[in-house]
């Protein structure tokens, strides 16, 4: 059935370090290759149709090819892509962003999200002259080799729980950067401010993504979250989000849920509307970091493809599309999800547990709902069932992100659900069946 997708591998691997330009995509024994994508359903090359939950990691909120995109981004296309002048299309998406969340006065567009969290922590260091930030462990933030520091560190290297070892996470990563990073246990306020405590002069910012997927997709408490601010407002630091994905859980994004308003919000996946972006907001006085004022800015900042107008038409048409009402649905949708997987779970009686909110969830292969990075930390052979797992529902016509997490759009109905939680059964027996519990 993958004859063309094998090919496409065995070509990929000569000119390409891994045969792919992000790892994301690796499955054994080849990713799959798409041919093309309508609405909520994708045909790889081999012509197998799925549905996709993947949704190219939380960026497609209206799934592909969204007609009113594809129209406008064709008579875009057709009048440029790309220029040394600025675009009404810039202003009018920044005037729609701006009005989603009390604390944006001001955005800044860049082109993904890694440029986002890079963006917003050099912006706080300028504006606040100090240099460490502090995240939460086991969080993905991008590829900003601060950002990087203890994104998925292992048990071997993770340290004590309340005071968790900065790990580097790339060969080379210069000693001064670990130095430079905290990391905060997730939803432990006592432990994370006694940590902030200790360098409260130094801190620049704490960097916060309100439900990161990669340490589990577990939310981040109102109490946790509300410490964190009152900690960063009494001590001369800020309070940076990352909503690249989770701004799609509320109109104005996770802050307005948790009721908590964070100085910068870094952006970006759905933002583009399918196109590459990333978006820093904040507040008008930490914005002001990168206004040339006298003297020049705090924070020289540009980028070539930035703001682009593609992106921009884009970016406006999916964000203004994705109003009150449709972002209501999709929650809904979203718990339906959830529910239905733990009713899977609970059919297949497997060893497995839901994590999530909003349009989102996340299968773990163990029967204790896990509460942090490291509970969510999968053992070799939790690891081995979410695989056998994911490839069945692979071949059921179910595609899902690999960490077990999907991701919905709102082309999605309750059929879509329905359907995805009954392979999901199927798939969670052969995946017992194959890997010995
Ligand atoms: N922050 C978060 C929370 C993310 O999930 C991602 C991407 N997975 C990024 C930042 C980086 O975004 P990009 O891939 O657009 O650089």
């Amino acid at each position: 059935m993958s004859d063309r997708s094998a090919e496409l591998f065995r070509r990929a691997v000569q000119c390409l370090p891994g045969g792919v330009s992000r790892n994301t995509l690796l499955r054994s024994p080849h990713p799959y290759y798409v041919d093309r994508a309508t609405g909520c359903r994708t045909w790889d090359v081999d012509g197998v149709e799925r549905v996709d939950f993947a949704n190219n990691m939380a960026s497609l909120i209206h799934g592909h090819a969204h007609p009113p995109i594809v129209e406008a981004v064709t008579a875009q296309l057709s009048k440029g892509t790309a220029f040394t002048m600025a675009t009404e299309a810039e202003i009018d998406f920044a005037e729609h962003l701006c009005s989603r969340s009390p604390g944006f006065d001001k955005v800044r567009f860049v082109n993904s999200g890694t440029e986002a969290v890079m963006a917003g922590l050099k912006a706080a260091r300028a504006f606040t002259n100090r240099p460490k930030i502090a995240k939460l462990e086991g969080t993905y933030h991008g590829a900003y080799d601060y950002a990087e520091v203890s994104q998925s560190p292992s048990p071997e290297r993770w340290g004590a729980a309340d005071r968790p070892a900065s790990v580097p996470l790339a060969v080379g990563t210069p000693k001064g950067v670990v130095q430079d990073v905290l990391v905060l246990p997730l939803n432990d306020t006592a432990a994370a401010t006694a940590i902030l405590e200790a360098h409260k002069e130094e801190i620049a910012c704490v960097l916060v993504d309100p439900m990161p997927h990669r340490a589990g997709l577990i939310p981040v408490t109102e109490e946790f979250a509300s410490a964190l601010r009152s900690w960063t407002q009494e001590n001369g630091a800020l309070l940076l989000f990352d909503e690249v994905i989770t701004f799609r859980t509320e109109w104005g994004g996770m802050q307005a849920r948790l009721c908590v308003q964070p100085d910068l919000t870094a952006m970006g996946k759905m933002i583009g509307g399918g196109f590459p972006v990333g978006a820093i907001a904040g507040r008008e006085e930490v914005m002001s970091v990168f206004s040339p004022g006298e003297g020049g800015p705090r924070l020289p900042h540009s980028g070539t493809f930035s703001a682009n107008p593609i992106t921009m038409t884009a970016g406006h048409i999916a964000m203004a599309q994705f109003d009150l009402e449709a972002v209501e649905r999709l929650n809904r949708l979203g718990a339906l999800a959830r529910h239905r997987l733990e009713e899977a779970i609970a059919i297949a009686h497997a060893p497995a547990s839901v994590t999530g909110a909003g349009s989102m969830f996340r299968l773990h292969m163990k029967p204790e709902t896990p509460t942090d990075y490291r509970s969510a930390f999968p053992t070799p052979q939790e690891k081995a069932s979410l695989v056998a797992f994911l490839e069945h529902m692979g071949q059921a016509g179910h595609l899902l992100i690999y960490s077990g997490a999907g991701v919905l759009s709102t082309p999605m109905g309750e059929a879509e659900i329905e359907k995805m939680a009954e392979a999901a059964v199927r798939a969670l027996r052969h995946s017992m069946e194959t890997v010995p519990q």
